[in-house]
Protein backbone atom coordinates (compact mmCIF):
# COMPACT_ATOMS: atom_id res chain seq x y z
CA UNK A 1 0.00 0.00 0.00
CA UNK A 2 1.28 3.39 -0.58
CA UNK A 3 2.52 5.53 1.90
CA UNK A 4 1.15 9.53 1.81
CA UNK A 5 3.11 11.90 4.43
CA UNK A 6 0.96 14.96 5.64
CA UNK A 7 3.01 17.83 7.40
CA UNK A 8 0.82 20.73 8.99
CA UNK A 9 2.66 23.83 9.90
CA UNK A 10 1.95 25.60 12.80
CA UNK A 11 -1.44 28.10 11.72
CA UNK A 12 -2.56 24.95 10.34
CA UNK A 13 -2.76 23.41 13.63
CA UNK A 14 -3.22 26.30 15.57
CA UNK A 15 -6.79 25.53 17.67
CA UNK A 16 -9.24 22.97 18.07
CA UNK A 17 -10.79 23.05 14.66
CA UNK A 18 -8.04 23.47 12.56
CA UNK A 19 -6.28 20.07 14.36
CA UNK A 20 -9.45 18.54 13.30
CA UNK A 21 -9.59 19.76 9.93
CA UNK A 22 -6.10 18.25 9.70
CA UNK A 23 -6.59 15.09 10.90
CA UNK A 24 -10.11 15.03 8.84
CA UNK A 25 -7.82 14.94 5.80
CA UNK A 26 -5.46 12.64 7.34
CA UNK A 27 -8.32 10.12 7.67
CA UNK A 28 -10.06 10.66 4.39
CA UNK A 29 -6.78 10.33 2.55
CA UNK A 30 -6.12 6.78 4.50
CA UNK A 31 -9.84 5.96 3.42
CA UNK A 32 -8.90 5.96 0.02
CA UNK A 33 -6.62 3.86 0.17
CA UNK A 34 -3.26 5.23 1.62
CA UNK A 35 -1.25 4.48 4.76
CA UNK A 36 -0.87 7.98 6.32
CA UNK A 37 2.46 9.11 8.40
CA UNK A 38 1.15 13.15 10.01
CA UNK A 39 4.26 15.32 10.84
CA UNK A 40 3.23 18.50 12.87
CA UNK A 41 4.63 21.30 13.62
CA UNK A 42 3.53 23.18 17.38
CA UNK A 43 0.24 25.16 17.62
CA UNK A 44 0.16 29.09 16.06
CA UNK A 45 2.90 30.67 18.04
CA UNK A 46 3.50 28.77 20.58
CA UNK A 47 7.92 28.21 19.88
CA UNK A 48 7.79 31.92 19.67
CA UNK A 49 6.26 31.73 22.84
CA UNK A 50 8.62 29.83 24.56
CA UNK A 51 11.15 31.27 23.27
CA UNK A 52 10.39 34.31 24.39
CA UNK A 53 9.76 32.75 27.29
CA UNK A 54 13.18 31.57 28.16
CA UNK A 55 14.64 34.81 27.51
CA UNK A 56 12.19 36.57 30.06
CA UNK A 57 14.35 33.53 32.40
CA UNK A 58 18.18 34.18 30.85
CA UNK A 59 19.66 36.09 28.52
CA UNK A 60 21.84 32.70 27.61
CA UNK A 61 19.77 29.36 28.05
CA UNK A 62 21.95 26.11 27.46
CA UNK A 63 21.08 24.93 24.44
CA UNK A 64 20.14 21.71 26.00
CA UNK A 65 17.66 23.21 27.79
CA UNK A 66 15.79 25.43 24.81
CA UNK A 67 15.86 21.69 23.04
CA UNK A 68 14.10 19.88 25.55
CA UNK A 69 11.35 23.03 25.88
CA UNK A 70 10.87 23.75 22.21
CA UNK A 71 10.18 19.63 21.69
CA UNK A 72 7.27 20.26 24.29
CA UNK A 73 5.47 22.18 21.53
CA UNK A 74 4.96 19.42 19.00
CA UNK A 75 4.62 16.88 21.33
CA UNK A 76 1.32 18.55 22.62
CA UNK A 77 0.15 18.66 18.92
CA UNK A 78 1.05 15.42 18.45
CA UNK A 79 -1.02 13.86 21.09
CA UNK A 80 -3.80 16.27 20.20
CA UNK A 81 -3.99 15.26 16.72
CA UNK A 82 -4.12 11.66 18.05
CA UNK A 83 -7.56 12.44 19.96
CA UNK A 84 -8.83 14.11 16.68
CA UNK A 85 -8.43 11.02 14.53
CA UNK A 86 -9.92 9.29 16.95
CA UNK A 87 -12.77 11.17 17.50
CA UNK A 88 -13.17 10.56 13.15
CA UNK A 89 -13.49 7.00 14.24
CA UNK A 90 -9.81 5.52 12.96
CA UNK A 91 -6.59 4.54 14.69
CA UNK A 92 -3.89 6.42 15.31
CA UNK A 93 -0.53 6.60 17.23
CA UNK A 94 1.26 10.03 18.31
CA UNK A 95 5.21 9.76 18.83
CA UNK A 96 7.74 11.73 19.39
CA UNK A 97 11.10 11.98 17.57
CA UNK A 98 12.70 9.55 20.23
CA UNK A 99 9.62 6.91 19.98
CA UNK A 100 10.08 6.83 15.99
CA UNK A 101 13.83 7.17 16.37
CA UNK A 102 14.84 9.69 14.81
CA UNK A 103 19.15 10.15 15.44
CA UNK A 104 20.65 13.36 14.98
CA UNK A 105 23.89 14.67 16.20
CA UNK A 106 24.38 16.06 19.69
CA UNK A 107 24.45 19.94 17.73
CA UNK A 108 21.57 21.40 20.14
CA UNK A 109 19.06 23.20 18.68
CA UNK A 110 20.57 22.49 15.11
CA UNK A 111 20.87 19.04 14.79
CA UNK A 112 21.51 16.75 11.81
CA UNK A 113 19.48 14.00 11.62
CA UNK A 114 22.07 10.77 11.39
CA UNK A 115 19.54 7.61 11.50
CA UNK A 116 15.59 7.33 11.40
CA UNK A 117 14.07 3.72 12.35
CA UNK A 118 11.09 2.29 10.29
CA UNK A 119 10.08 -0.59 12.07
CA UNK A 120 7.57 1.28 14.58
CA UNK A 121 6.00 3.17 11.96
CA UNK A 122 5.75 0.72 9.44
CA UNK A 123 4.05 -1.21 12.40
CA UNK A 124 1.64 0.67 13.33
CA UNK A 125 0.91 1.50 9.82
CA UNK A 126 -0.36 -1.95 9.01
CA UNK A 127 -1.56 -2.49 12.16
CA UNK A 128 -4.09 0.50 10.56
CA UNK A 129 -2.89 3.33 12.70
CA UNK A 130 -1.90 6.68 11.31
CA UNK A 131 1.11 7.58 12.31
CA UNK A 132 1.23 11.06 14.47
CA UNK A 133 5.18 12.18 14.42
CA UNK A 134 6.19 14.94 16.48
CA UNK A 135 7.98 17.13 14.04
CA UNK A 136 11.43 19.35 14.25
CA UNK A 137 12.92 16.44 16.89
CA UNK A 138 15.62 13.50 17.53
CA UNK A 139 17.29 12.19 20.27
CA UNK A 140 20.78 12.30 20.07
CA UNK A 141 23.39 9.43 20.92
CA UNK A 142 22.99 10.04 24.90
CA UNK A 143 18.87 10.37 24.32
CA UNK A 144 19.09 13.54 25.04
CA UNK A 145 16.27 15.70 23.15
CA UNK A 146 17.07 17.60 20.13
CA UNK A 147 15.70 20.08 17.65
CA UNK A 148 16.38 20.37 14.05
CA UNK A 149 16.40 24.17 13.80
CA UNK A 150 13.49 26.99 13.41
CA UNK A 151 11.28 25.57 10.16
CA UNK A 152 12.39 22.04 11.13
CA UNK A 153 8.97 19.90 10.60
CA UNK A 154 9.29 20.50 6.94
CA UNK A 155 12.72 18.17 7.42
CA UNK A 156 11.46 15.90 9.62
CA UNK A 157 8.62 15.29 7.17
CA UNK A 158 10.67 14.81 3.64
CA UNK A 159 13.03 12.85 5.86
CA UNK A 160 10.39 10.33 6.86
CA UNK A 161 9.03 10.21 3.31
CA UNK A 162 12.76 9.64 2.32
CA UNK A 163 13.16 6.35 4.44
CA UNK A 164 9.54 5.21 3.87
CA UNK A 165 9.91 5.24 0.36
CA UNK A 166 6.38 7.65 0.27
CA UNK A 167 4.61 8.55 -2.55
CA UNK A 168 4.00 11.86 -1.73
CA UNK A 169 4.86 14.45 0.86
CA UNK A 170 2.00 17.22 1.64
CA UNK A 171 3.24 20.11 2.97
CA UNK A 172 0.06 21.80 4.33
CA UNK A 173 0.50 25.66 5.15
CA UNK A 174 -1.00 28.73 5.38
CA UNK A 175 -0.50 29.88 1.84
CA UNK A 176 -1.88 28.16 -1.26
CA UNK A 177 1.85 26.84 -2.27
CA UNK A 178 5.18 28.32 -3.42
CA UNK A 179 4.90 31.96 -4.28
CA UNK A 180 6.89 34.17 -6.83
CA UNK A 181 7.69 35.62 -3.56
CA UNK A 182 6.60 36.18 -0.18
CA UNK A 183 2.87 36.79 -0.63
CA UNK A 184 3.24 38.62 2.74
CA UNK A 185 5.65 41.66 0.97
CA UNK A 186 4.10 41.19 -2.34
CA UNK A 187 0.49 41.52 -2.52
CA UNK A 188 0.52 40.36 -6.18
CA UNK A 189 2.58 37.41 -5.98
CA UNK A 190 1.54 34.48 -8.00
CA UNK A 191 1.60 31.12 -7.13
CA UNK A 192 3.86 28.95 -9.03
CA UNK A 193 2.90 25.06 -10.26
CA UNK A 194 5.78 23.56 -9.99
CA UNK A 195 9.68 24.48 -8.93
CA UNK A 196 12.68 22.41 -9.36
CA UNK A 197 14.40 20.78 -6.33
CA UNK A 198 17.49 23.40 -7.23
CA UNK A 199 15.66 26.70 -7.71
CA UNK A 200 13.81 25.64 -4.20
CA UNK A 201 16.67 25.10 -2.77
CA UNK A 202 18.27 28.30 -3.98
CA UNK A 203 14.95 30.29 -2.62
CA UNK A 204 14.73 28.42 0.75
CA UNK A 205 18.38 29.10 1.67
CA UNK A 206 18.05 32.77 0.47
CA UNK A 207 15.00 33.41 2.77
CA UNK A 208 11.73 32.35 1.21
CA UNK A 209 10.76 31.00 4.36
CA UNK A 210 7.84 28.87 2.89
CA UNK A 211 10.38 25.97 2.93
CA UNK A 212 12.87 24.58 5.40
CA UNK A 213 16.24 24.68 3.18
CA UNK A 214 17.29 21.15 4.08
CA UNK A 215 13.86 19.48 3.73
CA UNK A 216 14.35 20.34 0.04
CA UNK A 217 18.48 18.65 0.33
CA UNK A 218 16.10 15.53 1.84
CA UNK A 219 13.62 15.73 -1.41
CA UNK A 220 16.62 15.93 -3.99
CA UNK A 221 18.72 13.03 -2.09
CA UNK A 222 16.29 10.63 -1.92
CA UNK A 223 13.56 11.84 -4.60
CA UNK A 224 10.63 13.04 -2.38
CA UNK A 225 7.99 13.83 -4.47
CA UNK A 226 6.60 17.20 -2.36
CA UNK A 227 4.14 19.11 -2.61
CA UNK A 228 3.40 22.35 -0.53
CA UNK A 229 -1.07 22.43 -0.06
CA UNK A 230 -3.43 25.29 1.67
CA UNK A 231 -4.40 23.20 4.36
CA UNK A 232 -7.84 25.84 4.40
CA UNK A 233 -8.85 24.54 1.02
CA UNK A 234 -7.86 22.25 -2.00
CA UNK A 235 -6.28 24.22 -3.74
CA UNK A 236 -3.97 22.06 -6.01
CA UNK A 237 -0.82 23.87 -4.28
CA UNK A 238 3.19 23.83 -6.02
CA UNK A 239 5.19 20.47 -6.84
CA UNK A 240 8.62 20.67 -6.16
CA UNK A 241 10.25 18.03 -8.45
CA UNK A 242 13.42 17.14 -9.76
CA UNK A 243 13.41 18.78 -12.84
CA UNK A 244 12.95 22.20 -14.28
CA UNK A 245 9.90 23.89 -15.87
CA UNK A 246 10.48 23.49 -19.87
CA UNK A 247 10.79 26.23 -20.89
CA UNK A 248 12.43 27.58 -18.03
CA UNK A 249 11.37 31.14 -16.90
CA UNK A 250 14.81 33.52 -16.62
CA UNK A 251 13.03 34.15 -12.90
CA UNK A 252 10.98 31.70 -11.05
CA UNK A 253 11.21 33.93 -7.66
CA UNK A 254 12.68 36.31 -5.64
CA UNK A 255 13.58 35.75 -1.86
CA UNK A 256 15.25 38.14 1.13
CA UNK A 257 16.82 37.76 4.00
CA UNK A 258 15.65 40.84 6.08
CA UNK A 259 18.67 41.19 8.74
CA UNK A 260 22.07 40.90 6.93
CA UNK A 261 25.02 41.83 8.21
CA UNK A 262 28.69 42.23 5.86
CA UNK A 263 31.81 41.20 7.44
CA UNK A 264 35.18 43.08 5.32
CA UNK A 265 38.62 42.24 6.36
CA UNK A 266 40.69 44.97 4.72
CA UNK A 267 44.07 44.63 4.35
CA UNK A 268 44.63 40.71 3.90
CA UNK A 269 47.72 39.45 2.57
CA UNK A 270 46.92 37.96 -0.88
CA UNK A 271 48.26 34.85 -1.27
CA UNK A 272 47.38 31.00 -0.73
CA UNK A 273 46.29 30.38 2.86
CA UNK A 274 44.01 33.00 3.58
CA UNK A 275 40.61 32.38 2.40
CA UNK A 276 41.41 28.72 4.04
CA UNK A 277 41.92 30.23 7.83
CA UNK A 278 38.94 32.38 7.64
CA UNK A 279 36.51 29.59 6.41
CA UNK A 280 37.90 26.99 8.60
CA UNK A 281 37.46 29.54 11.74
CA UNK A 282 33.80 30.59 10.69
CA UNK A 283 32.92 26.66 9.79
CA UNK A 284 34.33 25.61 13.61
CA UNK A 285 31.92 27.88 14.68
CA UNK A 286 29.46 26.14 12.10
CA UNK A 287 28.44 30.09 10.70
CA UNK A 288 26.81 29.88 7.42
CA UNK A 289 28.26 32.64 5.43
CA UNK A 290 27.06 33.87 1.59
CA UNK A 291 28.09 36.06 -0.47
CA UNK A 292 31.67 35.40 -0.16
CA UNK A 293 34.15 38.00 -2.00
CA UNK A 294 37.58 38.94 -2.94
CA UNK A 295 38.80 41.50 -4.05
CA UNK A 296 41.56 40.69 -6.93
CA UNK A 297 44.71 41.65 -4.82
CA UNK A 298 46.58 45.26 -4.98
CA UNK A 299 50.20 45.38 -3.96
CA UNK A 300 50.00 42.21 -2.17
CA UNK A 301 47.35 42.69 -0.10
CA UNK A 302 43.10 42.23 -0.61
CA UNK A 303 40.28 42.74 0.89
CA UNK A 304 37.48 39.37 1.44
CA UNK A 305 33.73 40.33 2.49
CA UNK A 306 31.27 37.90 3.36
CA UNK A 307 27.87 38.25 4.45
CA UNK A 308 26.14 36.22 7.85
CA UNK A 309 22.67 36.26 9.54
CA UNK A 310 22.81 39.83 11.66
CA UNK A 311 22.26 36.72 14.66
CA UNK A 312 25.53 35.55 13.73
CA UNK A 313 27.41 38.77 13.22
CA UNK A 314 29.11 39.27 16.70
CA UNK A 315 30.23 35.91 16.73
CA UNK A 316 31.89 35.62 12.91
CA UNK A 317 33.35 39.43 14.05
CA UNK A 318 35.36 37.10 16.69
CA UNK A 319 36.51 34.87 14.13
CA UNK A 320 37.59 38.02 12.35
CA UNK A 321 39.46 39.18 15.16
CA UNK A 322 41.62 35.91 15.30
CA UNK A 323 42.00 35.50 11.95
CA UNK A 324 43.31 39.02 11.34
CA UNK A 325 45.10 38.78 14.62
CA UNK A 326 47.06 35.48 12.63
CA UNK A 327 47.17 36.86 10.15
CA UNK A 328 47.42 40.75 9.45
CA UNK A 329 44.98 43.32 8.51
CA UNK A 330 41.80 44.46 9.90
CA UNK A 331 37.98 43.93 10.32
CA UNK A 332 35.21 46.42 9.38
CA UNK A 333 31.12 44.96 9.91
CA UNK A 334 28.15 46.67 8.80
CA UNK A 335 24.64 45.67 10.54
CA UNK A 336 21.23 46.76 9.49
CA UNK A 337 21.42 45.14 5.77
CA UNK A 338 19.70 42.77 3.74
CA UNK A 339 20.16 40.46 0.80
CA UNK A 340 17.86 40.21 -2.15
CA UNK A 341 17.98 37.38 -4.19
CA UNK A 342 16.65 36.20 -7.96
CA UNK A 343 16.53 32.59 -8.75
CA UNK A 344 15.50 30.86 -12.02
CA UNK A 345 17.46 28.20 -14.36
CA UNK A 346 16.31 30.26 -17.06
CA UNK A 347 19.40 32.99 -16.19
CA UNK A 348 21.77 30.01 -17.48
CA UNK A 349 21.15 31.20 -20.77
CA UNK A 350 19.91 34.41 -20.76
CA UNK A 351 22.27 37.14 -20.94
CA UNK A 352 21.35 40.43 -19.20
CA UNK A 353 19.13 39.03 -15.89
CA UNK A 354 21.60 40.68 -13.59
CA UNK A 355 21.55 44.07 -16.02
CA UNK A 356 18.06 44.24 -15.76
CA UNK A 357 18.16 43.31 -12.05
CA UNK A 358 20.91 46.32 -11.58
CA UNK A 359 18.88 48.67 -13.61
CA UNK A 360 15.32 48.33 -12.03
CA UNK A 361 17.06 48.79 -8.79
CA UNK A 362 18.70 51.78 -10.07
CA UNK A 363 15.46 53.12 -11.12
CA UNK A 364 14.60 52.58 -7.61
CA UNK A 365 17.32 54.37 -6.39
CA UNK A 366 18.58 51.50 -4.24
CA UNK A 367 22.37 51.06 -4.31
CA UNK A 368 24.13 47.90 -4.19
CA UNK A 369 26.54 47.27 -1.41
CA UNK A 370 27.50 43.56 -2.81
CA UNK A 371 26.63 41.75 -5.74
CA UNK A 372 27.31 37.59 -6.12
CA UNK A 373 26.21 35.44 -8.42
CA UNK A 374 26.19 31.51 -9.24
CA UNK A 375 24.18 29.67 -12.23
CA UNK A 376 20.61 30.13 -11.35
CA UNK A 377 20.43 33.19 -8.73
CA UNK A 378 22.12 36.39 -8.10
CA UNK A 379 22.05 38.20 -4.95
CA UNK A 380 22.84 41.79 -3.89
CA UNK A 381 23.00 43.45 -0.39
CA UNK A 382 21.23 46.51 -0.13
CA UNK A 383 20.34 48.73 2.85
CA UNK A 384 17.42 46.92 5.34
CA UNK A 385 15.22 49.76 5.06
CA UNK A 386 14.75 49.40 1.55
CA UNK A 387 14.64 45.59 1.22
CA UNK A 388 10.92 45.27 1.01
CA UNK A 389 10.60 48.52 -1.99
CA UNK A 390 13.48 46.32 -3.49
CA UNK A 391 11.31 43.04 -3.35
CA UNK A 392 8.34 44.65 -5.00
CA UNK A 393 10.18 46.03 -7.84
CA UNK A 394 12.64 43.52 -8.77
CA UNK A 395 9.28 41.57 -8.92
CA UNK A 396 7.50 43.44 -10.95
CA UNK A 397 10.56 44.68 -12.85
CA UNK A 398 10.52 41.02 -13.77
CA UNK A 399 6.43 40.68 -14.63
CA UNK A 400 6.06 38.01 -12.12
CA UNK A 401 3.13 39.87 -10.62
CA UNK A 402 -0.16 37.94 -11.18
CA UNK A 403 -1.63 39.95 -13.65
CA UNK A 404 1.53 39.80 -15.94
CA UNK A 405 1.42 36.98 -18.70
CA UNK A 406 4.26 36.63 -20.84
CA UNK A 407 7.96 37.43 -19.96
CA UNK A 408 9.40 39.72 -22.10
CA UNK A 409 12.42 38.68 -24.47
CA UNK A 410 16.04 39.22 -23.12
CA UNK A 411 18.70 38.30 -25.20
CA UNK A 412 19.50 34.17 -25.19
CA UNK A 413 22.80 33.60 -25.76
CA UNK A 414 24.22 30.60 -27.13
CA UNK A 415 24.66 28.52 -23.94
CA UNK A 416 28.45 27.52 -23.87
CA UNK A 417 28.42 26.42 -20.16
CA UNK A 418 30.47 23.49 -19.20
CA UNK A 419 28.44 21.11 -17.63
CA UNK A 420 29.37 19.01 -15.33
CA UNK A 421 28.20 15.42 -16.00
CA UNK A 422 25.02 14.54 -18.59
CA UNK A 423 21.84 15.15 -15.99
CA UNK A 424 21.12 11.43 -15.76
CA UNK A 425 24.91 10.81 -14.88
CA UNK A 426 25.35 13.08 -12.50
CA UNK A 427 21.72 11.76 -10.78
CA UNK A 428 22.94 8.19 -10.76
CA UNK A 429 26.15 9.06 -9.17
CA UNK A 430 24.51 11.20 -6.87
CA UNK A 431 22.27 8.20 -6.19
CA UNK A 432 25.40 6.23 -5.16
CA UNK A 433 26.89 8.23 -3.17
CA UNK A 434 24.18 8.82 -0.94
CA UNK A 435 23.06 5.44 -0.88
CA UNK A 436 26.62 5.21 0.98
CA UNK A 437 26.39 8.52 3.55
CA UNK A 438 26.95 7.10 7.11
CA UNK A 439 24.51 9.82 8.09
CA UNK A 440 21.13 10.97 5.86
CA UNK A 441 22.30 14.62 6.29
CA UNK A 442 25.96 14.33 5.04
CA UNK A 443 27.29 16.71 2.34
CA UNK A 444 26.77 15.18 -1.06
CA UNK A 445 29.76 16.34 -3.45
CA UNK A 446 29.24 14.58 -7.05
CA UNK A 447 31.24 15.95 -9.38
CA UNK A 448 34.22 18.26 -9.90
CA UNK A 449 34.98 19.85 -12.62
CA UNK A 450 37.80 22.91 -14.16
CA UNK A 451 36.74 24.94 -16.77
CA UNK A 452 39.94 27.11 -18.12
CA UNK A 453 37.83 29.01 -21.43
CA UNK A 454 36.74 32.11 -19.26
CA UNK A 455 38.85 35.28 -18.89
CA UNK A 456 38.39 37.68 -15.95
CA UNK A 457 37.94 41.52 -16.16
CA UNK A 458 37.97 43.56 -13.11
CA UNK A 459 37.04 47.01 -13.06
CA UNK A 460 38.24 49.48 -10.19
CA UNK A 461 37.81 52.83 -8.88
CA UNK A 462 33.94 53.14 -10.08
CA UNK A 463 32.04 55.45 -8.11
CA UNK A 464 30.03 54.11 -5.78
CA UNK A 465 26.33 55.26 -6.70
CA UNK A 466 23.23 53.58 -7.92
CA UNK A 467 22.90 52.45 -11.51
CA UNK A 468 27.08 52.19 -12.18
CA UNK A 469 26.73 47.98 -12.16
CA UNK A 470 23.08 48.65 -14.03
CA UNK A 471 25.77 50.55 -17.02
CA UNK A 472 28.07 48.17 -16.83
CA UNK A 473 26.28 45.07 -17.19
CA UNK A 474 23.76 46.26 -20.00
CA UNK A 475 26.20 47.13 -21.96
CA UNK A 476 27.75 44.06 -21.68
CA UNK A 477 24.71 41.89 -21.89
CA UNK A 478 23.40 44.39 -25.16
CA UNK A 479 27.00 43.20 -26.43
CA UNK A 480 25.42 39.79 -26.56
CA UNK A 481 28.16 38.13 -24.05
CA UNK A 482 27.67 35.59 -21.68
CA UNK A 483 28.62 37.30 -18.36
CA UNK A 484 29.23 33.98 -15.79
CA UNK A 485 30.71 35.24 -12.40
CA UNK A 486 29.64 38.84 -10.96
CA UNK A 487 31.12 39.89 -8.08
CA UNK A 488 31.02 43.28 -6.67
CA UNK A 489 32.63 44.05 -3.12
CA UNK A 490 31.95 46.39 -0.65
CA UNK A 491 33.03 49.91 -1.59
CA UNK A 492 36.02 51.52 0.06
CA UNK A 493 36.06 55.24 0.53
CA UNK A 494 33.22 55.35 -1.92
CA UNK A 495 34.96 53.46 -4.94
CA UNK A 496 33.52 50.13 -5.98
CA UNK A 497 35.25 47.42 -7.68
CA UNK A 498 33.66 44.85 -9.81
CA UNK A 499 35.00 41.13 -11.00
CA UNK A 500 33.51 39.65 -13.80
CA UNK A 501 34.26 36.11 -15.96
CA UNK A 502 33.21 35.88 -20.00
CA UNK A 503 34.83 33.57 -22.62
CA UNK A 504 38.03 34.27 -23.08
CA UNK A 505 37.45 34.86 -27.07
CA UNK A 506 35.01 38.02 -25.73
CA UNK A 507 37.59 39.81 -23.65
CA UNK A 508 38.73 42.57 -26.01
CA UNK A 509 34.82 43.17 -27.12
CA UNK A 510 33.84 42.90 -23.15
CA UNK A 511 36.78 45.68 -22.21
CA UNK A 512 35.54 47.49 -24.84
CA UNK A 513 31.74 47.78 -24.42
CA UNK A 514 32.59 48.17 -20.50
CA UNK A 515 35.38 51.71 -21.66
CA UNK A 516 32.08 53.26 -23.76
CA UNK A 517 29.55 52.56 -20.77
CA UNK A 518 32.65 54.05 -18.61
CA UNK A 519 32.13 57.27 -20.50
CA UNK A 520 34.34 59.81 -19.98
CA UNK A 521 35.06 59.35 -16.49
CA UNK A 522 38.82 59.19 -16.55
CA UNK A 523 38.93 57.16 -12.46
CA UNK A 524 37.68 54.03 -13.54
CA UNK A 525 40.32 51.16 -14.78
CA UNK A 526 40.28 47.77 -16.21
CA UNK A 527 42.23 44.86 -15.72
CA UNK A 528 41.99 41.54 -16.88
CA UNK A 529 42.75 37.81 -16.73
CA UNK A 530 43.01 36.70 -20.82
CA UNK A 531 42.55 32.78 -19.18
CA UNK A 532 41.34 31.64 -15.47
CA UNK A 533 40.41 28.36 -14.33
CA UNK A 534 37.74 27.82 -12.53
CA UNK A 535 36.71 25.05 -10.53
CA UNK A 536 33.45 24.06 -9.44
CA UNK A 537 32.37 21.26 -6.48
CA UNK A 538 29.03 20.34 -7.08
CA UNK A 539 26.78 18.88 -4.79
CA UNK A 540 23.27 19.27 -2.65
CA UNK A 541 23.41 21.60 0.42
CA UNK A 542 27.15 22.96 0.01
CA UNK A 543 26.35 26.67 1.62
CA UNK A 544 24.47 25.50 4.19
CA UNK A 545 27.01 22.77 4.80
CA UNK A 546 30.19 25.35 6.23
CA UNK A 547 32.44 22.80 5.86
CA UNK A 548 32.86 22.33 1.95
CA UNK A 549 33.98 25.64 1.62
CA UNK A 550 36.32 24.97 4.62
CA UNK A 551 37.75 21.97 2.71
CA UNK A 552 38.15 23.35 -0.66
CA UNK A 553 40.37 26.78 0.63
CA UNK A 554 42.28 24.43 2.73
CA UNK A 555 42.74 22.58 -0.41
CA UNK A 556 44.02 24.89 -2.61
CA UNK A 557 46.33 26.23 0.19
CA UNK A 558 47.71 23.11 1.29
CA UNK A 559 48.88 22.81 -2.66
CA UNK A 560 49.93 26.64 -2.23
CA UNK A 561 47.17 28.17 -4.88
CA UNK A 562 45.75 31.58 -4.37
CA UNK A 563 41.86 32.07 -4.64
CA UNK A 564 40.88 34.99 -6.89
CA UNK A 565 37.37 34.64 -6.96
CA UNK A 566 34.80 32.38 -5.39
CA UNK A 567 31.16 31.84 -5.56
CA UNK A 568 28.69 30.01 -3.80
CA UNK A 569 25.21 28.48 -3.93
CA UNK A 570 23.36 25.28 -2.26
CA UNK A 571 24.35 23.01 -5.54
CA UNK A 572 27.60 24.40 -6.50
CA UNK A 573 31.06 26.45 -5.07
CA UNK A 574 33.17 27.84 -7.51
CA UNK A 575 36.88 29.43 -6.96
CA UNK A 576 38.42 31.18 -9.67
CA UNK A 577 42.67 30.37 -9.47
CA UNK A 578 45.23 31.34 -12.12
CA UNK A 579 44.89 28.96 -15.40
CA UNK A 580 48.25 27.37 -14.46
CA UNK A 581 46.97 25.83 -11.38
CA UNK A 582 44.02 24.51 -12.76
CA UNK A 583 45.49 20.67 -13.38
CA UNK A 584 47.10 20.88 -9.81
CA UNK A 585 43.60 22.11 -8.24
CA UNK A 586 41.56 19.54 -9.58
CA UNK A 587 43.50 16.44 -8.64
CA UNK A 588 43.95 17.72 -5.45
CA UNK A 589 40.00 18.67 -4.70
CA UNK A 590 39.13 15.71 -6.37
CA UNK A 591 40.96 13.46 -3.70
CA UNK A 592 39.68 15.51 -0.73
CA UNK A 593 36.40 15.13 -1.24
CA UNK A 594 37.01 11.21 -2.46
CA UNK A 595 35.73 11.85 -6.17
CA UNK A 596 37.12 10.74 -9.16
P1 LIG B 1 4.19 26.70 8.45
O1 LIG B 1 3.91 27.12 9.84
O2 LIG B 1 3.03 26.05 7.77
O3 LIG B 1 5.44 25.88 8.34
P2 LIG B 1 5.60 29.03 7.50
O4 LIG B 1 5.22 30.29 8.18
O5 LIG B 1 6.85 28.36 7.94
O6 LIG B 1 4.35 28.03 7.62
O7 LIG B 1 5.65 29.22 5.93
C1 LIG B 1 4.57 29.81 5.24
C2 LIG B 1 4.82 31.29 5.04
O8 LIG B 1 5.99 31.46 4.26
C3 LIG B 1 3.77 32.02 4.29
O9 LIG B 1 2.76 32.47 5.16
C4 LIG B 1 4.51 33.14 3.60
O10 LIG B 1 4.32 34.37 4.22
C5 LIG B 1 5.96 32.78 3.74
N1 LIG B 1 6.70 32.80 2.46
C6 LIG B 1 7.91 33.36 2.26
N2 LIG B 1 8.31 33.22 1.00
C7 LIG B 1 7.32 32.54 0.37
C8 LIG B 1 7.16 32.08 -0.96
N3 LIG B 1 8.09 32.29 -1.92
N4 LIG B 1 6.04 31.40 -1.26
C9 LIG B 1 5.10 31.17 -0.33
N5 LIG B 1 5.20 31.60 0.94
C10 LIG B 1 6.29 32.27 1.30
N1 LIG C 1 7.79 24.60 15.74
C1 LIG C 1 9.05 24.80 15.11
C2 LIG C 1 9.21 26.27 14.73
O1 LIG C 1 8.31 27.05 14.92
C3 LIG C 1 9.28 23.91 13.94
C4 LIG C 1 8.33 24.09 12.78
O2 LIG C 1 7.24 24.65 12.95
O3 LIG C 1 8.66 23.66 11.68
O4 LIG C 1 10.24 26.64 14.25
MG1 LIG D 1 7.49 26.38 8.21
Amino acid sequence: MSIVVQKFGGTSVADAERISRAALRAVETKRAGHQVVMVVSARGKKTDELVSLASEITKKPRPREMDMLLSTGEQESCALMAMAVHELGEEAISLTGAQIGVKTDGSHTKARIISISTQRMKDALDAGQIVIAAGFQGVDENFDITTLGRGGSDTTAAALAAVLDAELCEIYTDVEGVFTTDPRVVADAAKVEQVSYDEMLELASLGAGVMHSRSIEFAKKYHVNLKVKPSYSNGPGTLIGPVPVAPAPMVTGVAFVRNEARVSLIDVPDQPGVMSEVFSRLSENKIPVDMVVQNVGVNGTADISFTVAEDDLEKALQVGDAATASLGGTVESLGNMSKVSVVGHGMQTHTGVAAQMFSILAEHDVNINMVTTSEIKISVLIDHDLCEKATRAIHSGFHLDRKETATPEIGVASPNIPRARTDRDATKLEEDIVSRLSGMEDTVVSDIYGDDSQARVTITQLPDTPGIAARIFAAVANGGILVDMIIQNAAQDGRAIISLTVPSDDVGQCIELLRTAAGDNPDVQFSFDQRIGKLSVVGIGLRSHTDVGARMFRTLADNSINVQMVNTSEIKVSVVVAAEEIDKALTALRGTFGVS
